[in-house]
């Protein structure tokens, strides 16, 4: 599946493309994922009220819960950190994660086609994605000498 550029449509062709209603909150809130890849609910949050005024979290919530069920966002969740939303969808990338600030990156498949891992076991599965989590110090915080518990 060819990854899904964020500047080849606009937030309302993807959201009708997906079926979905167009609303102001939506809209905004892929804005918001667009400008910022792996953005939190609160990075969110702030910029849909920058954009819209006053909007309930609860709203935001259901927005991001509409939006990753449609598949135009996808939620990722590296542990101990909170949730963090992108739009680049459905080409199997993978995470690496500063286990100090919570920094991420983008890490390209590393076959090209999903899953890019064989597990040693299958269970009789038959396997279709892996998500990898790379968990390490980002730069900013190996210089600064970081010793945060993993
Ligand atoms: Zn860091
Ligand atoms: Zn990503």
């Amino acid at each position: 599946m060819p990854p899904t550029a964020p500047t080849a449509a606009t937030p309302e062709d993807l959201l009708r493309g997906a079926g979905l209603r167009v609303t102001a909150a939506r809209v905004a809130a892929l804005h918001a994922v667009g400008d910022k890849q792996h953005a939190t609910t609160d990075d969110v949050l702030g910029s849909v009220r920058a954009e819209l005024g006053k909007v309930s979290v609860q709203a935001v919530y259901d927005v991001l819960h509409a939006l990753t069920d449609a598949r135009l966002l996808r939620r990722i969740e590296p542990a101990g950190h909170p949730a963090r939303y992108e739009r680049r969808t459905g080409d199997n990338h993978h995470h690496v994660v500063c286990r100090a600030c919570g920094a991420i990156g983008d890490v390209d498949c590393a076959v090209g086609h999903a899953p890019c891992l064989t597990p040693s076991d299958d269970h009789g599965f038959v396997v279709e994605t892996a998500e990898v989590t790379y968990w390490g110090l980002c730069p900013g915080c190996r210089t600064s000498g970081s010793t945060a518990p993993i």
